[in-house]
Parts: C-alpha cells; sequence; structure tokens
C-alpha cells in the first residue's frame, strides 16, 4: 500500500498549483473518479518550484473526461490522452495505465501503451520513483507508491522495477535518467546507473522524432553542459548528438558551444524560452563555418555570401535528417545564419529591411554568442541589440546618426 502524505508533511504550497489543473481534478472527482496531479509538476511543487505545465491522471476513460469539459480534444494515436484547453492553458489528462500485457518489439521496446489499469498499475509504469507521485489538490494528499518523496528529497534518480527491462521497454529512459540527474543536481541510483553503459547502444531504435524532443529537453535543462558530460560518460551522446562531437573539433568550437549552452542555461533559469530553431542554429554554427572556409579553399574567387549559402545547404542537408529537425526549425536557421554577413556593415539605406525581416531579432541574438566569442565586434554587436530593443522612434534616431 502507499505511503500517503499530508499537506504539513509535503507542504506543497497550492498557491502554485494551476487552478486549471484543480479545476480539472475536482470536475472528475465530482461525477465520482479519482484525479490527480501528476509527473514533473509534483516533482517541482514538492520542491517549492513553480511547474511549468501540468499533467493530470485519472480513472475515468478518454471520451468520458472529453464530454466533460467544454474545450477539450482526444490526440495522440499511439498513446491517446486528452488536451483540456483554458485559454493559453492545456491540461494534459491522461488515462490511468496498465503496466503489464504489453506488446514489445525483439529488443523489448514497448509498442503499445494503451491498456487502462489503476492508480497502482500506472505508478508502476513510470520511469522513476520521484515522477510517480500522485498529488490531490482537493485533499492535498500526495500518494506515494514507491516512495519517490524520500528519493526526491535526497535527490536520488531510481528506476522503477528491473532497470534492464525497463531500459529495453523503452531506450529514452536512459537520457531521461542522465536529463534528471543533472537537472535536479541528483545521483543516479547504483542499479540504476549499472546497466545504461552497455546498452546505450539501444538509443539507435528510437525514432527521430521522440530523440528530438527528448535530445531538446536536454539541451534545455538548465544544466546543459554537466548533462552532455554525463552523456559522453554513459556513451550516450553517440546515439544522440554524434554531431557535437563534430562540432567540437571545429576551430572555436569547444567555446562556441559552451557559451550557447550557458546562454540557455541562464534563460531556463529566468523562466525565459528557448526557441529550437535557436538552439540549433548557434551549436552548428561552427560547422557553418568550416564548410565555408572549405569553399575558399576549393574556389578562392567565391564571395563570402555564396560560400556561406553552400555551407548552411551543405550542414542542413546533413543534419536535418540526423536531428530531426521540421521544414519550420531549418527555415528559421538558415535566415538567422544568412543574416549574419549583413551585421558588418551599418549602411542606413539597407537598416529597415533588415529590421522587418521575421528573424532580425533571433539574427541579433545569436550575433550576441558571436561577439562573445571574439569573432565579431562587441560595441558593434552590442549597437544592434539596442537598435532590436529600440522603440521605432528611436530606432529612426539611431539609423540617422549614422549619417
Ligand atoms: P519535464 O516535463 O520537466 O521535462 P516530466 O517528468 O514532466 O519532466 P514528461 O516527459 O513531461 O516529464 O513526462 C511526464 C511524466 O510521464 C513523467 O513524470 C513520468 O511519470 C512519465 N513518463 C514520461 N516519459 C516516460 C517514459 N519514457 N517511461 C515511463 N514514464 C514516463
Ligand atoms: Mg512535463
Amino acid at each position: 500500500s502507499p505511503k500517503v502524505y499530508t499537506q504539513r508533511e509535503h507542504q506543497i504550497d497550492l498557491r502554485l498549483v494551476s487552478r486549471n489543473a484543480i479545476k480539472v481534478c475536482e470536475v472528475l472527482q465530482d461525477k465520482g473518479y479519482q484525479a490527480y496531479i501528476v509527473g514533473g509538476a509534483v516533482r517541482d511543487l514538492i520542491l517549492g518550484h513553480e511547474p511549468k505545465d501540468f499533467d493530470v491522471a485519472t480513472n475515468a476513460t478518454p471520451e468520458k473526461v472529453r464530454s466533460l469539459f467544454r474545450r477539450a480534444r482526444i490526440i495522440g494515436r499511439r498513446f491517446r490522452l486528452v488536451h483540456v484547453v483554458f485559454g493559453s492553458e492545456i491540461i494534459e489528462t491522461s488515462t490511468f495505465r496498465a503496466a503489464g500485457e504489453q506488446i514489445t518489439d525483439e529488443q523489448g521496446r514497448i509498442l503499445n501503451d494503451n491498456v487502462f489499469g489503476d492508480i497502482k498499475s500506472d505508478a508502476e509504469r513510470r520511469d522513476f520513483t520521484l515522477n510517480a507521485l500522485y498529488y490531490d489538490p482537493v485533499k492535498q494528499e500526495v500518494i506515494d507508491y514507491h516512495n519517490g518523496v524520500n528519493d526526491l528529497r535526497r535527490r536520488i534518480v531510481r528506476i522503477i522495477g528491473d532497470a534492464e527491462k525497463r531500459y529495453r521497454e523503452d531506450p529514452v529512459r536512459m537520457l531521461r535518467a542522465v536529463r534528471f540527474a543533472s537537472k535536479l543536481d541528483a545521483t543516479l541510483e547504483k542499479d540504476t546507473h549499472l546497466p545504461i553503459k552497455s546498452l546505450s547502444h539501444l538509443i539507435s531504435n528510437v525514432p527521430d522524432s521522440r530523440l528530438f524532443d527528448e535530445t531538446f529537453k536536454l539541451l534545455t535543462c538548465g544544466n546543459a553542459m554537466t548533462c552532455l558530460q554525463q552523456l559522453r560518460a554513459e556513451g550516450l551522446h553517440q546515439g544522440v548528438l554524434p554531431l557535437l562531437d563534430i562540432v567540437l573539433k571545429q576551430a572555436g568550437g569547444q567555446e562556441f558551444i559552451e557559451l550557447t549552452l550557458a546562454r540557455t542555461d541562464h534563460r531556463i533559469r529566468s523562466n525565459k524560452h528557448v526557441s529550437a530553431s535557436f538552439l540549433y542554429a548557434a551549436l552548428l554554427w561552427p560547422l557553418v563555418q568550416a564548410y565555408q572556409k572549405e569553399e575558399f579553399r576549393k574556389n578562392p574567387d567565391i564571395p563570402p555570401v555564396p560560400a556561406l549559402v553552400n555551407a548552411t545547404n551543405r550542414v542542413l542537408d546533413e543534419q536535418v535528417q540526423k536531428l530531426a529537425l521540421q521544414k519550420r526549425h531549418s527555415a528559421e536557421m538558415r535566415e538567422i545564419w544568412l543574416m549574419q554577413p549583413r551585421f558588418a556593415k551599418r549602411s542606413p539605406r539597407f537598416i529597415w529591411r533588415m529590421i522587418e525581416q521575421p528573424y532580425f531579432r533571433a539574427a541579433c541574438d545569436f550575433l550576441q554568442i558571436r561577439a562573445a566569442s571574439h569573432e565579431f565586434d562587441s560595441v558593434l554587436a552590442q549597437w544592434w541589440m539596442d537598435l532590436a530593443n529600440a522603440s521605432d522612434g528611436e530606432k529612426a534616431t539611431m539609423v540617422n546618426e549614422l549619417g
């Protein structure tokens, strides 16, 4: 039977809990169903942090959940859940899953994940003990089947069940183990840690789209550099970020990546948004530059801009598939890169056209990293950033002052 923590024991501050998540639980409970806030939100709440999103788990079926809310839609095929929509907030509501009765492939990877169960089986199929906590915002109780509260307080990432079996079912869990350890400043429990090295190759069976999501979460966990070092130590970077090894070997690559990730960490810790396009544009920039140099070597007469265009095309051709980048990402990355040479000159005639480009701001932000790594004049970079931040009137003054 589970441990039940009262408000006095878990000390969750109800003011940090989304009103909409509470609402979803209340409506379901009023109809006689069980409903709890689960996953990362409970983890954050116990640590006293404000969660960025809320998931709810219930014993009501997806159809039932949908019928109880005015704006709700069932999403996903492999793993069906309901998005209950309140303005800009979405409460992801899933029905308790069963742990057993799953169809797996030859490697043990779970292919179907839609067998319904009760709260106990739902807790069992979650990945780590600190992710398997259920918070009832009405009774203000935390239900804990796997001693997750203690592990969380002691900063221990411990897998639920047999580690090797759980990693074979879903190799992404190995990446998640490393990510949560870095993000929470926690240690991997011994048996959770042990099988990872020998199973790291299983990552190559994971669909690209899932790897993209998980890799992006890794890079934006708020502790990216530690996380990457840890991944490398476990041999997990091979499948996920082979590109980083290539980029790190380019001249100045190491410094550029460290600056990019430090900046990303900083934004995450100040609760700011980080865009995937921006992040990947920055991580791949040293490679773009290396390829541009090769263009000059092959053809000494090629002007810099065509050389840059060829280099960006080559990088995107090579990486789009590997990184599972979507079209909108690669289009945005190209814009950010191709705008860089235009920052070198400040000719009033062109500045207005640059400002109107949709990615002007992102390109300016990008320029700041280049300045920090000494490949662009920092005073000039600051001028562009000021321009991006200025009001329309101030912009006109700044441009007119150039004469
Ligand atoms: P964050 O969103 O901060 O990265 P999270 O714990 O909320 O962390 P999600 O990916 O949003 O992570 O997943 C929500 C919950 O679903 C997790 O807390 C965990 O209980 C469960 N979960 C997610 N992925 C897996 C997985 N691969 N295997 C088992 N359970 C998982
Ligand atoms: Mg989450």
